[in-house]
């Protein structure tokens, strides 16, 4: 079995972001292999936690996608702040005589987008909506290194190193099986309050989880690296909650074209075209613009926006939400059918390196700083009596069942296989029965021991 063979049978899909299929992913050659341990979000302890405790594995790995890829030159981008991560790499690479490079970024938001990370570390500027491959480099997680280590060794994706930060006792890392209630990994966090809310990933870009339903139902899926326990009423969740024509009467009145947003935008420094101060200007009249070539000239940049959230939650004095606005824009670009032309050679701007997003300055306008500079050092293992596979944990198409309701499984069986196309294999992640399987995933009750 080749490497890209052994990383489909395992599962392996991205651990840090979306969950692209790593086995599609790294069927390319490329000049730069970059791993990203940037953890960029505030909070999140779990790259680190990887980079100190698994730093020989992860160097295996670099070096084994790097011979693969054919790649001249191996990465591993991290924050200069962070000593240990990078003393514990630094032994790893000594030892294994790897040619593997450490670069260190400043301690900015956001330093572990891929597209910020490949022009720190290259130089390079990806094409708007292109990929690293573009400019000749391949991106992974640290988290997906360490997978793929094991995938080479023949074991499948069936845990998951996690977080647990904020309203909790203190930070926890823990290791569970995928499919291990996000409850379970609250409680043992030992939540400071009872009406509590949940983001699954960084406080910037995951997922609000409010409604107790929601919350109730939610698994750790190969992509969770982190949950933030927070007050029901958070900053962060009012926000999120204002009402889309409530943002249209706010840009309406408040938008002072001060431009901080554009000045500020990630991908603008990059040299894309993102101007979110010249779409909140024409906000008003959006409704009536009816000719798509004319919607697509006032509004198509949108298209070229990362949802980093830098406006909005950062450089807007107003307290005015870009963000927002440009995700809407984009689902009517979408509905309308506008196709947006695209600058495949952009060059990032002068000021690329004075304008970063401070870390702390940030995490106090997002109303953390009580959690921030809060770690977790220790990891326990958490085993729950039972867990939820969602077939659909990775981009693209489900993976489909093989596996039958009654059925005595072993952890690392496959429950479901990678479709056509782009899919992803999804394994027992705990030994016992399945008590249900449909076409969204399967549950298995735990074999008592
Ligand atoms: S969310 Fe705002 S800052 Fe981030 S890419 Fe979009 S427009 Fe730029
Ligand atoms: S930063 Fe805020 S006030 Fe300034 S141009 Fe952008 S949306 Fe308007």
């Amino acid at each position: 079995m080749n490497l890209t063979e052994a990383i489909k049978a395992a599962g392996v899909v991205g651990a840090g972001g979306a969950g692209f299929p790593t086995h599609v992913k790294l069927n390319a050659k490329a000049e730069c292999l970059i791993v990203n341990a940037a953890e960029c979000e505030p909070l999140i302890e779990t790259d680190k936690y990887l980079c100190r405790t698994c730093a020989p594995q992860i160097i295996q790995a670099v070096l084994a996608v790097k011979e693969h890829l054919g790649a001249n030159r191996a990465v591993i981008a991290l924050k200069g702040k962070y000593a240990q991560e990078i003393s514990a790499l630094d032994k790893a690479i000594r030892e294994a005589a790897a040619p593997v490079e450490i670069f260190q970024m400043g301690t900015f938001y956001p330093a572990g987008d891929e597209q910020t990370m490949v022009q720190q570390v290259t130089g390079r500027s990806v094409p708007e909506r292109g990929l690293p491959l573009d400019v000749g480099c391949v991106v992974d997680n640290v988290g997906t290194m360490l997978n793929i280590y094991d995938a080479l060794a023949g074991r499948p994706v069936v845990e998951k190193y996690l977080s647990v930060v904020g309203e909790v006792k203190e930070p926890i890392m823990l290791r569970v099986p995928v499919g291990t209630p996000v409850e379970d990994c609250v409680r043992a966090a030992e939540p400071q309050i009872a009406d509590y809310a949940l983001v699954i990933g960084g406080p910037m870009m995951g997922k609000q989880l409010t409604d107790a339903d929601a919350i109730r139902n939610a698994v750790v899926t190969k992509t969770t690296g982190n949950i933030v326990v927070l007050p029901r009423d958070h900053y962060l969740f009012r926000r999120a909650a204002t009402p889309l024509e409530t943002i249209r009467h706010q840009t309406r009145s408040a938008c002072i074209q001060c431009r901080m947003c554009t000045d500020l935008c990630p991908r603008y420094l990059i040299g894309h075209a993102m101007h979110p101060h010249l779409i909140m200007r024409n906000l008003w009249r959006e409704q009536e613009v009816a000719d798509s070539a004319e919607y697509g000239r006032i509004f198509g940049e949108a298209a070229n926006c990362c949802d980093c959230g830098v406006c909005e939650m950062f450089a807007c004095p107003m307290q005015l939400s870009p963000r927002m606005v440009n995700q809407y824009v984009k689902r009517q670009l979408r509905e309308k059918g506008i196709q947006v032309p695209r600058n495949s050679q952009p060059q990032a701007r002068a000021e690329v390196d004075q304008r970063h997003t401070p870390t702390d300055r940030l995490v106090s306008r997002l109303g953390l700083s009580a959690y921030y500079g809060l770690h977790a050092h220790e990891c326990r293992t958490l085993v729950p009596d039972e867990v939820f596979l969602p077939f659909s944990q990775h981009i693209g198409k489900p993976a489909q069942a093989v596996r039958q309701q009654g059925d005595t499984v072993e952890q690392g069986d496959v429950l479901a296989q990678a479709a056509e196309g782009l899919s992803a294999n999804i394994h027992a992640s705990i030994s016992g029965v399945i008590t249900e399987i449909t076409e969204k995933g399967a549950r298995i009750r735990g074999r008592k021991e």
